[in-house]
């Protein structure tokens, strides 16, 4: 056992350190410290560039101040420190310049009562600065940003100057109380007191010996006190793989374990509702439903139990694919449970499943009892009491062949008399304990098949969903008329604003539905996103000025009643707040068409499927990100009649967050697009973390950069788990896992 790692740090580092790193970076024990690693490595010798910093982002750069002046602040009590500082470039570029404004290639920053800023931060030092740039009457800056200054290294006396200026600062993840430097320190002292050579190493060493990788304890020494890049490089190389490692060892570990339980095999039958199903399906299954088709009826023929991930473009038709399996288990005596994010869509489920199963579907009073129908029930959190008892009851009893609800079929209450199937629909954030709270409704282990709102990337789905089997269907089906999108742009052409209703008549006239959709419900919050899912990242959202009013459900439908252009066209605001008789009669009556034109937000994101609406308007359309605008998108040009979608926006031609909507109109392939998304998107935003406002779990790997790094691992760990299935003989890495695995960290996994 690695009983060093486990160690509290107060052993190693001192009381009053450890509880300081406690306090701000939660990290009680060596290992936790150890392991935490620098973000990025900046050198001495040179200034960042600062006409290259991004805006919207978090950075750190070494710069020169020029200027430092306080002044009290007006409106409240406190004081402002304005300090402008420069790389070498802006440096030189003297001559008269307006108060307030920054020069190019110098930046300003403010401090509220920023004591140590103004006794510090004088002009000529050099400094190292960290914290989000953001643009500010013009120019760009900083608001308290961390900073470090530089000429004053307390660590390195008499070091060789070039040596000095070779040497990379390491950059640790800091917060606003302890900064980077202060982190150095406290691991240096670490460095100095545990004992590295008594750490076990979780790499098996043929492994380390392939890779031609640092030996552990100089790996730990050359990441935190790196002498030169390729010291950090090589040990980050290290870890990084190390990292793969263990988190693949995890899922293959799961695999195994699911893989080896004993499910009930759902053979098909020769002449049950699914063969009657098919029979009067009204259209041919594309090759790729087939294909996915035979697989699943493949697997849940078996005594093991499926555990398969469906990724599907938008409008591929995942749904019949999932029915058709669920059919498939009805006829053989068990249950399915459909789930779905939201109500809305369970809803629509319901409905439009019961409409595909026509004849075959059982309404609970009405049909005949153990021929070939099946009864669909729907069991959602708000329904009325009664309906609510009696789905309950239904499904407990075996009554009701397929259960469709929200996450309300994961509460206790709810049990299953025989449940063999397990559909999650539009993944977004049942993941792995969800799944498993799902698994335990079932006496023996179900199957389960997931389906995933938005194509993914090859390597997130090796590790967001690396314990599924993956299947694609990649095929629309026949007749699906392509969708054009437009980006807006409000800014450059104010005259848009009024065309946009226009265009939305023309649709209606010609017998056609449109949707509108807000970032917001009301003006007066912060919009309608359901939680913990396609969310834009915090980062993602700003970037516009204060104060700028974006489109809200009640304002628009406002709006719109008075649009000329609109005279005499119902229309409806549909939103999550809402009543939910409400929203499914207002859902109802547009799937009916009788209402025209649909106010939302994203509750129609996923799933909602009218063939009829034609016509897709997002306003603000850069206050959503990419996945969320595609699968927005996918709600139009559903039957047959090409759709459109324009994203409507009243940012700058150049704006940053405008690339994503250039992004979303080049293109409707949405492997492309997530590719996109994620390269747009931080890496802890991808991974969740930043959402439930953790750190990313991940520290080293990123999943689309290190494709080839999760590849080698997956096979790596596919093999010593398939070895050594209990870990017996690699146990560095099994407490590797479990550390990585505790319930702080889970929630990396738990994320899908
Ligand atoms: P998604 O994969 O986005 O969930 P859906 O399952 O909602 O897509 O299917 C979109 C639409 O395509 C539905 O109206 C469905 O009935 C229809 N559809 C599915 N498969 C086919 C097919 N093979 N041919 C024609 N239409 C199909
Ligand atoms: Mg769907």
């Amino acid at each position: 056992m690695n009983t060093e790692l486990e160690l509290g740090l107060e052993r190693r580092i001192g009381k009053r350190s450890a509880a300081v790193v406690e306090k701000h970076l939660g990290i009680i024990t060596v290992g936790g410290l150890l392991n935490y690693f620098p973000r990025r490595y900046l050198s001495r010798g040179e200034l960042t560039p600062i006409s290259e910093v991004p805006l919207d982002e978090e950075v750190t750069l070494i710069a020169r101040v020029i200027s430092n002046s306080t002044r009290q602040m007006r409106a409240r009590r406190g004081s402002i420190t304005d300090v402008v500082i420069s790389d070498d470039a802006g440096a030189h570029a003297g001559g008269p310049r307006q108060p307030g404004s920054a020069l190019p290639g110098t930046l300003k920053i403010s401090f509220f009562n920023g004591f140590r800023a103004k006794a510090e931060l004088q002009p000529g030092r050099r400094a190292m600065f960290s914290g989000k740039v953001t643009r500010f009457a013009g120019s760009l800056g900083l608001t308290n940003p961390d900073f470090l200054l530089l000429d004053e290294d307390p660590d390195t006396p008499g070091m060789d100057p070039e040596k000095l200026a070779a040497m990379p600062i390491p950059v640790y993840p800091a917060t606003a109380k302890l900064t980077s430097w202060s982190i150095q320190k406290v691991i240096s002292t670490l460095l100095d007191t545990v004992d590295l050579d008594a750490l076990q190493d979780p790499l098996p060493a043929d492994i380390s010996a392939r890779e031609r990788f640092l030996p552990m304890p100089e790996a730990y020494r050359l990441i935190h006190a790196p002498q030169t890049p390729g010291d950090w490089r090589k040990a980050r190389d290290r870890f990084r793989y190390q990292e793969a490692l263990v988190l693949q060892s995890a899922l293959a570990r799961r695999r195994a374990l699911l893989a080896a339980e004993e499910a009930t095999a759902r053979r098909p039958v020769p002449d049950g509702l699914l063969a009657a199903f098919d029979r009067q399906l009204p259209f041919t299954l594309t090759a790729g439903q087939a294909a996915v088709g035979k697989t699943l009826s493949d697997e849940l023929s078996q005594d093991g139990p499926m555990n398969r991930l469906l990724q599907g473009e938008v409008g591929s038709g995942k749904t019949i694919v999932a029915l058709r399996a669920m059919l498939q288990v009805v006829d053989a005596g068990g249950q399915a449970a459909l789930l779905a994010p939201t109500e809305v869509l369970a809803a629509q489920h319901f409905d439009s499943i019961r409409r595909t199963l026509g004849t075959l579907a059982r309404d609970g009073l009405l049909g005949g009892f153990g021929d070939h129908t099946v009864q669909v029930s729907l069991l959602t959190g708000s329904m009325p009491t009664a309906a609510r008892k009696q789905a309950l009851l239904d499904a407990a009893s075996g009554t009701a062949g397929i259960v469709i609800g929200t996450h309300a079929l994961l509460s206790d209450n709810v049990s299953f008399y025989d449940l063999g199937l397990i559909v999650v629909d539009e993944q977004h954030r049942f993941g792995v304990e969800q799944r498993d709270v799902l698994r335990s409704k079932a006496s023996r282990p179900p199957h389960l098949l997931v389906m995933t709102a938005t194509p993914i990337p090859r390597t997130v789905a090796m590790t967001v969903f690396g314990d599924l089997e993956t299947s694609v269907l990649d095929e629309l089906p026949a007749g699906r008329a392509p969708i054009t999108t437009h980006v807006v742009g409000l800014a450059e052409n104010p005259a848009w604003a009024g065309r946009i209703w226009s265009r939305s008549r023309e649709e209606i006239d010609a017998g056609h539905q449109v949707y509108v959709v807000c970032p917001k419900i009301g003006t007066d919050d912060d919009g309608d996103f359901s939680p913990g899912e396609a969310e834009p990242a915090p980062g993602e959202l700003e970037g516009d000025g204060p104060g700028r009013e974006l489109a809200s459900v009640t304002a628009v439908v406002e709006h719109l009643r008075e649009e000329p252009s609109l005279d005499g066209i119902p229309l409806a605001p549909l939103h999550g707040r809402q009543d939910p008789a409400l929203k499914s009669e207002t859902m109802a009556s547009f799937t009916a068409n009788k209402t025209k034109l649909l106010v939302s937000t994203t509750v129609i994101e996923v799933g909602v499927d009218v063939h009829n609406a034609t016509l897709m308007v997002i306003l603000d359309a850069d206050r959503f990100g990419i996945s969320q605008l595609h699968q927005l998108r996918g709600r139009v040009g559903r039957g047959g009649l090409p759709g459109t979608c324009l994203l409507v926006t009243t940012l700058e031609p150049g704006h940053p967050s405008r690339r994503r909507l250039d992004a979303v109109a080049a293109t409707t392939d949405g492997f492309e697009l997530s590719q996109e998304d994620l390269k747009l998107r931080r890496e802890g935003d991808i991974l969740g973390a930043s959402q439930s406002g953790g750190r990313s779990t991940l520290k080293l790997l990123r999943v689309l950069e290190h494709e080839d790094i999760i590849a080698r691992a997956r096979q790596d760990a596919q093999e010593i788990v398939a070895g050594d299935p209990s870990l017996l003989d690699h146990p560095a890495l099994a407490e590797a896992i479990d550390d990585y695995l505790n319930p702080e960290k889970e929630a990396f996994l738990e994320r899908g």
